[in-house]
């Protein structure tokens, strides 16, 4: 467990947090989290990009290039020994004296830590069980800002159901959004279906990696349109897909079935398609 604040490279037992750091006090801030495999980065340039652009849509100023940001990544790599695990860094406005406007003349917070970990290939091959649950979040979830207490929330209350994981669903529109810290799929009728990438949902590196690359590639068809909970329940196939979770299918949903209840043929593919662009980028 390794970390980097403003310059410096420190263990996280001896990290001080600034109490009046923006993103302690408002949330004042952005985050990516990026997955290492054999002690490579995958798909960093898509996360740093997504990055900036949270920067942008924040109005908080861009401090660190890409390359200097690479370059912390593989510091900690290699002062951790990690070699499988996960890079979270997050950008906060300022620390500065608590007033809700822009303080003047300041310079964002960089923090960053390494853990390890490996996807969860269980869930993988048998598939995990969602709740649905309202979307009460804000209206820019397309930002992959520090509030996440809507996301928190829908996470615990399928955990304390004893789920792995919360699909939410916007209640004046009665519309799929995305998981809790992933985004959602459905196969019906043998077309892809997912919410399409506007305000209502963060644009998921792994999503975008399916649709550019892998999807393509497999012969797939995607359509981004936004569907109902009682659209979803009568799919064939489900998944949710993220850094941490790369894909994973969902075979149950509310206690209802989906499918046969056991991973899809179409999300296994996706899976294995997703698995080898991994292997090109990282293991060779
Ligand atoms: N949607 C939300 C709300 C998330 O928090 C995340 C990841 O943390 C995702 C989607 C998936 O994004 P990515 O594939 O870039 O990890």
């Amino acid at each position: 467990e390794y970390g980097f604040f403003n310059g410096e490279f420190i263990t996280l037992d001896t990290a001080k947090v600034q109490l009046e750091d923006r993103g302690y006090q408002f949330g004042d801030g952005i985050y990516e989290a990026t997955r290492v495999y054999n002690g490579k980065c995958f798909a960093l340039e898509r996360h740093l990009a997504r990055c900036r652009r949270s920067l942008r849509e924040l109005r908080i100023p861009i401090t660190y290039m890409d390359e200097e940001l690479t370059a912390i990544h593989y510091d900690l790599i290699q002062k951790s020994g990690i070699q499988n695990g996960v890079i979270y860094f997050q950008i906060t406005r300022a620390t500065a004296p608590r007033t809700h406007y822009f303080p003047d003349q300041v310079i964002p917070n960089l923090s960053m830590t390494i853990r390890e970990s490996e996807p969860n290939r269980k869930w993988q091959e048998d598939g995990i069980a969602c709740m649905l649950a309202e979307d009460i979040r804000w209206l820019r979830c397309d930002i992959k800002s520090l509030n996440l207490l809507g996301n928190v929330l829908a996470k615990q209350a399928a955990h304390e159901k004893g789920l792995q994981g919360a699909i939410q669903f916007r209640k004046d529109t009665d519309l799929i959004t995305e998981g809790s810290s992933s985004n959602f799929f459905i196969v019906k009728d043998g077309l892809i279906w997912t919410h399409p990438t506007d305000n209502l949902i963060l644009k998921g590196v792994t999503r975008s990696i399916l649709l550019e690359e892998v999807i393509p590639q497999l012969g797939y068809t995607v359509v981004e349109k936004a569907f109902t909970p009682e659209f979803a329940l009568s799919a064939a196939e489900a998944f949710v897909t993220s850094t941490s979770l790369e894909v994973t299918p969902v075979v149950n949903i509310d206690g209802h079935t989906i499918g046969n209840g056991t991973p899809g043929k179409i999300t296994q593919s996706l899976l294995q398609g997703y698995r080898e662009l991994v292997q090109k980028e990282c293991y060779n």
